[in-house]
């Protein structure tokens, strides 16, 4: 890189980055769109780090926990339908980035707070939720399958949100470790059954239908590359209304093997 790059350079190198990021992790669904339904859910995501922050002093964890939540919303509802391209993969780009951030914060404050049994079980479940209940997110082929999904990806996140800042803001003495039970410990356990429900069951919907998993991204072929396309209705009398059309060389990542 030139020693002294002028603002356009560094605009470009910057974008660069930005889209080489989002080739290896994905690319965004067709069926991606503004629903209410999945706004709400993306602003609920902050709801257990508001709490964690205002009654349990976590200074560090809960505005992570809340930077999660404005980045799913400018992501999936905000920007969703924002008219550059590029400004959706940004805005998906913060997204990705805020909940890696949210994760390694989450790490070292579970060491930190010597919640050594807790951290791998939690690490493993966002692992598993990010291959099944987000993955699932992918198999749509239509825009209210894709706004069903994705919201239940949210309520996972928010569960799962709720189950970590309640068992840090508990670290001495844990909800799973404690009798008798405070109304709060139920809470907590209340949304780790949620989440075990919910994996379960995805998993299980996933194995039924893996028949109608698109085939492995190759190029575009093989997958439901309407992708490259992006259509978000279908008007009466079935002509297609296509609200905009990405570079397909930019949408449609070798690597990626999922949508999202
Ligand atoms: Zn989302």
């Amino acid at each position: 890189m030139d020693a002294n790059p002028g603002p356009a350079a560094v605009e470009e190198w910057r974008c660069d980055v930005v889209e080489g990021f989002l080739w290896h992790v994905g690319a965004l669904s067709p069926h991606r769109h503004r629903s209410h339904i999945a706004g709400l859910s993306c602003v609920l995501i902050g709801a257990p780090a508001l709490w964690g922050l205002a009654a349990e002093q976590q200074y560090v964890i809960g505005p992570m926990g809340i930077v999660v939540a404005i980045a799913s919303t400018s992501s999936d509802y905000l920007f969703v339908e924002a008219k550059h391209f590029r400004t959706r993969r940004q805005c998906y780009a913060f997204d990705l980035i805020a909940i890696y951030t949210y994760v390694v914060t989450l790490s070292v404050v579970c060491i930190v707070k010597e919640l050594y049994y807790f951290l791998p079980v939690v690490l493993a479940m966002i692992l598993i939720a990010k291959f099944s209940v987000l993955e699932i997110g992918s198999w749509s082929f239509s825009c209210e399958a894709w706004a069903f999904r994705h919201t239940s990806w949210h309520v996972f996140v928010t569960c799962i949100c709720m189950v970590v800042h309640g068992t840090i803001a508990q670290a001495a003495s844990p909800w799973y470790n404690r009798s008798p039970a405070s109304t709060l410990d139920w809470f907590i356990l209340l949304c780790a059954v949620e989440l075990g429900v919910q994996l379960v069951a995805t998993m299980s919907w996933m194995a039924f239908h893996c028949k109608d998993l698109p085939s492995p991204i190759d190029g575009v072929k093989g997958c439901n590359m309407d992708a490259a396309v992006p259509v978000l209705s279908v008007p009466e009398g079935g002509s297609v209304l296509v609200k905009d059309v990405d570079p397909p060389s930019l949408d449609t990542p070798k690597t990626a093997t999922m949508f999202v």
